[in-house]
Parts: C-alpha cells; structure tokens; sequence
C-alpha cells in the first residue's frame, strides 16, 4: 500500500511522493497513524540554500508530531491501539558517552545513526511524519489524553525544548525579559514567562503579524527592531536591563549582549549554521554575562502531557494555520513571508 510523504529530495526541494506504508519490524516498535505534524523553522533551513541545517537527502521531512497508535510491536505493554500519544524525535541511543551520563539532548548518534527511527532524529536523519504512518520506537511515546487537539499535541517536540531551556533560567515573579523573535519559540518562552509571573515581557520582532501574535501570548510591549529603537525602548521599560534575554533568531548574540543587565542571563536558542556574528568579548567580562546555550528537549518530555491537558499555557495561540498534507509548500512559503506562525499539517486521511 502507497502512501502520500514530503519527501526531501534535495537541495531546496520537498516534494510529494508516493512512498510504501511502512510496517514494523522491531518487537519494540510502534506504527503510529500520523493525526497532526508541525512545520518547523528547522525544515524552512534544511530547504534553504545552501542549507542552514543539515539533513539527510531523500527521507521524509516532519519531526514534531502526533499520532494515534495503530499497532503495537510484541514487546510493547504500555500502548495499545487507539491510544493517542506525544512524539520524541529525538530520544537517544540510550548507548554513548552522552546517554550514559544523564545527556540524551545531546546524543552522538542523533546525526549518524545508520538505524532509521531508533538513534537519529527523526524527520531530520530518519523518516519523519509529513505522510500517514511512521514506524518509530515505544520508548520515543509519552500517552496523551484523546481530548487534546493534535493542533496542540503536535507541539509536543518545540515545547519540551523550551520548557527545558527554561529549567536553566529559573525565572522568577517580577523578573523582566526580553525575547528577540516571536516565531513559535519565541511565542513558547513568552506564554511561559507569563505563566511564571514575569514582570515585563518585551518581544522584538520585525513581522507585524507575529509581534500581533506576541501580544497575545502574554508580551507587555512589543518592538519593531527596524523602525524602533529597541536598546532605548528596554531601557525606558526596564531601567538597568532585562534579568534575561532570550534570543530566538540565531545571529543576534551581540544584540543580546548589549542589552542585558549586568549579572543578567542570556539564553541562545536560535541557530543558524551560517549565522557567525562577532561576539563584543570585554561586554560580556565586564557585565558579567551568564550565556546559555540550548537546544533540545532533557528529560521534559514527562510534564508535557501535564502541560497540555490542564491548558495552563494557551498553546492555541502559537498555531497560525492548519493544512492538508498537500499543501506542505503553500505551508513553508507562508512562513518564508513571515505569515504564519506554527503550522499544522494533516494528512488526507484526517483533514
Ligand atoms: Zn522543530
Ligand atoms: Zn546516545
């Protein structure tokens, strides 16, 4: 049996392709029916070009999903079929140096595995779910309640990274932030922020239709960087800085830099291959800057479920449209324009 896949055939091209349904293999092994897959800003940089992500030639595209298990490989007791159930992409080989000492987020085999679905990330070095079944393995599940839309469930995979980079800042009621970029992530750490009781939340953002969507999620002043002047905006909102900037684009550490407080924190979640910005070194010494870097999902896999039946962020607001699998390219221009947010996907099966 055929089923319809976004393949990522090449440089700066996805393309729909009919690819046989897969079937399980390992007795450890779930087939899931995809109900719902993000497009990622991750995916908008592997088609790039030349590419700002690396990715593997001619698999499927899609690595923040949801589904509904269709069959369950012998050795898997805790899932049966019907269940609903939030996706890992990326949930270690449990086997080097890494996994070992407590660090899956940073596993040598997410980029080189040779076993599809097992080590490398899924929909980025293995198959992923931009078509309508995937074989992955039980212990990349986590059991959702069937009430929670697969709009929502999808988010599953950039949510757990932001709530794990917000383990590391620990921000505290009355704390005043500042997010440069109000994509999905960007939107993520603001609807957390405000659940955490920040004082201020200021989001800079060139897209008119995101710093709208800013506002929404719970920003307190929103800024347009090329008309305004960001660094006097955060100085009159804040007076010696922002406890913490995040930066959510990728080249704009030096911004980051200048404009937080001394002893203050920054947290670098955008990444960019091509971005190398020039670092001001003697600001950071001076201030005494703490600078985070994070990138996936630690271990927050586990409160997701929590996070996403109790409705205590309003994680609707991060998603902008919702789409056939078909129209996956009208999907990835309207980001490449700045006119969307996060991006649902359905295929035929569920639109
Ligand atoms: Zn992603
Ligand atoms: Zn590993």
């Amino acid at each position: 049996m055929k089923i319809l896949a976004a393949v990522f055939e090449r440089e700066g091209r996805l393309v729909l392709k009919d690819r046989p349904r897969p079937q399980l293999k390992n007795e450890s092994d779930v087939l899931l029916k995809v109900t719902g897959v993000g497009i990622c800003g991750t995916d908008l940089h592997i088609l790039q070009v030349p590419p700002a992500h690396p990715a593997k030639k001619d698999i499927i595209l899609g690595h923040e999903f949801t589904g509904e298990v269709d069959e369950a490989g012998a050795r898997v007791s805790e899932l049966k079929p019907g269940d609903r159930v939030l996706v890992d992409p990326h949930p270690g080989c449990g086997l080097c140096y890494e996994c070992r000492s407590g660090n899956p987020d940073r596993c040598i085999a997410l980029y080189t595995s040779a076993e599809p679905g097992h080590c490398a990330t899924i929909g980025i070095f293995s198959d992923g779910a931009m078509t309508s079944y995937i074989v992955v393995p039980a212990h990349a599940l986590y059991k959702i309640n069937p009430d929670v839309p697969s709009s929502i469930a999808a988010l599953a995979e950039p949510l757990a990274c932001v709530v794990s980079a917000s383990e590391k800042l620990k921000v505290q009621p009355g704390d005043n932030v500042v997010v440069l970029g109000s994509g999905p992530i960007g939107l993520l750490f603001t609807l957390i922020f405000k659940a955490c009781g920040a004082a201020k939340i200021i989001v800079s953002e060139i897209s008119q239709y995101r710093r709208e969507k800013a506002r929404e999620c719970g920003a307190s002043r929103v800024v347009d960087p090329h008309n305004e002047d960001l660094a006097a905006i955060v100085k009159e909102e804040t007076g010696a800085g922002p406890d913490l900037v995040v930066e959510a684009v990728g080249p704009l550490i030096p911004e980051a830099i200048d404009l937080v407080r001394s002893g203050g924190k920054i947290l670098q979640f955008g990444h960019d291959e091509l971005a190398k910005p020039a670092i001001p070194v003697a600001e950071i010494v001076r201030k005494e800057i703490t600078i985070h870097g994070a990138f996936i999902g630690k271990f927050s896999f586990n409160k997701l479920p929590g996070i996403m039946e109790s409705g205590v962020l309003q994680l609707d607001r991060v998603v902008s449209h919702h789409l056939p699998l078909s129209k996956v390219n009208e999907g990835l221009d309207l980001l490449r324009r700045g006119k969307g947010i996060k991006i649902i996907l359905y295929p035929e099966e569920c639109a």
